[in-house]
């Protein structure tokens, strides 16, 4: 959506809230017959019935439970499917889905200065919000980046032509990588001491940032834990919990024995055992598969190498033109030197179905699953090759590979999502008292989870649209 079909947008709010009639009572509006999954787990419910009033859902369920009164705006959605908002629980809002922003995987700072890719995105996140929404997605977590990524969960917040957004700010890290950081503002915090880490965690805690991320840690450095300790304390005291990236197995237990309740990365080296799964079990803890952003890297490596295009399979529009062109544009770039005689070959040798998603991931998806440990759905969006919005779909069909039943993946990308979020009061289940944020399918998804792909509707804080509405043309 550009500027001004948002302007227009917001005056159409303003006009239908005046039409409202004689009470001050907003328009109810009523989804009729479609089949209903809330997003609780519980079953399916037939001929189903949600009540609307303003941004609220007052009523879901049978027709025996759900009363509409008789002024109200029927909608019949006979043979459809509904669930809730769809949510991305591991953005970046930093990152463009290429690698002007990731120099450390592709310097192109002379064609794309990283200073300029970073003002661009902290001005113009509109562009992923409508990706998102033409998505079907109604909430993201961005896990990780500027402290400005905070500021975005209150505008997003007022903004009905946007998702609900969470963000975390800088990572907390052993690395000393600068390359993501400006002489004035950072994404990556070296934690050298423990005051460093309890510093940031005042700060972007101060700033209402949702989370502390750490991205890495070293779990056998006595010194770098006891900072990881002083640390943990001050955001506990803070009620801000720990978020990990921790894919290796020892290092992933290391994160929770220190208190990080979500886990936005597999365990990725090797097969996770009995002691992680009950650390990770009895302390609740929320595992973040994020399968499908590795190869996302390979697939963005190709189009910039010259080997094949990216392909974006987009039918309903929903990526912006921006990164479009970004994508489009990759080739530009094959005579970088980062493409070696080597990796070259590594590049050739990778199978876009075939290598798409780790085996071990996969696996480790399937043995965390069968343990009752809760799971949410993340891309990792903003990395080359994994695009905001439409990415979800990708990541949902490859976490079904590792046998997840349809109905509990609804679940997944859906309660568990606004749980890490924190925001599981408000949305993630279709019930009384929370708000309406909905997705109508023509397919069902529980027959196969790639259905998701059928999106018709989306309705956001009680704002129905059209999928074909929201998209760019
Ligand atoms: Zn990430």
């Amino acid at each position: 959506m550009d500027r001004i079909s948002l302007l227009l947008f917001s005056s159409a709010l303003l006009l239908g809230s005046c039409q409202g009639g004689t009470t001050n009572s907003p328009q109810t509006m009523v989804l009729q017959g479609a089949t209903l999954f809330d997003g609780t787990g519980a079953a399916a419910v037939e001929n189903s019935i949600i009540i609307i009033e303003g941004d609220r859902i007052t009523c879901a369920g049978t027709s025996d439970e759900c009363d509409p009164p008789a002024d109200a705006e029927v909608i019949n959605l006979s043979g459809k499917y509904i669930t809730p908002g769809l949510i991305d629980a591991h953005v970046h809002f930093f990152q463009t889905g290429f690698f002007d922003s990731r120099p450390d995987a592709l310097d192109l700072r002379d064609t794309y200065p990283f200073a300029e890719v970073t003002a661009n995105q902290k001005k113009n996140p509109q562009r992923y919000y409508d990706a998102y929404l033409c998505s079907g997605i109604t909430g993201v977590y961005d896990v990780g980046g500027f402290t400005w990524s905070i500021d975005f969960q209150e505008s997003a917040e007022k903004n009905p032509a946007a998702p609900h957004v969470a963000a975390s700010g800088p990572l907390i890290t052993p690395s000393t990588l600068d390359l993501f950081n400006l002489p004035s503002d950072k994404t990556l915090v070296h934690l050298d001491s423990e005051e460093t880490g309890v510093t940031t965690v005042q700060y972007i805690s101060e700033l209402g940032g949702t989370g502390v991320k750490l991205w890495q840690l070293l779990q056998d450095d006595p010194d770098y834990m006891s900072y990881i300790n002083a640390l943990a304390d001050e955001a506990e005291s803070r009620g801000n919990p720990l978020i990990a990236h921790a894919t290796q197995l020892e290092q992933a237990k290391a994160a929770i024995e220190a208190g990080t309740e979500l886990l936005v990365h597999s365990v990725s080296d090797t097969e996770v055992d009995e002691e992680f799964l009950s650390l990770a079990s009895d302390n609740n803890v929320i595992y973040t598969p994020t399968l499908i952003v590795s190869s996302g890297y390979m697939l963005a490596y190709r189009a910039a190498a010259g080997i094949e295009p990216y392909e974006i399979y987009d039918p309903n529009h929903c990526v912006d033109p921006e990164t479009r062109e970004l994508l489009n544009n990759a080739s530009q770039f094959s005579d970088h030197d980062r493409f070696s005689e080597g990796f070259l070959q590594r590049l050739q040798a990778f199978d876009a179905e075939e290598d798409r998603v780790s085996s071990t991931d996969l696996h480790n998806l399937q043995k965390v699953y069968e343990a009752g440990i809760p799971i949410a759905v993340g891309t990792d969006a903003g990395n080359p090759g994994t695009l905001h919005g439409i990415s979800i779909y990708d990541e949902m069909e490859a976490m079904q590979q590792a046998g997840i039943a349809t109905e509990d993946l609804i679940v997944m990308a859906t309660r568990n999502g606004a749980k890490a979020m924190q925001r599981a009061d408000d949305f993630g289940t279709l019930e009384a008292g929370k708000l309406a944020n909905l997705i109508v399918l023509e397919d069902d998804p529980s027959a196969d989870i790639a259905n998701m792909r059928s999106l018709l509707y989306v309705m956001n804080r009680g704002n129905y649209e059209e999928v074909g509405d929201l998209g760019f043309r």
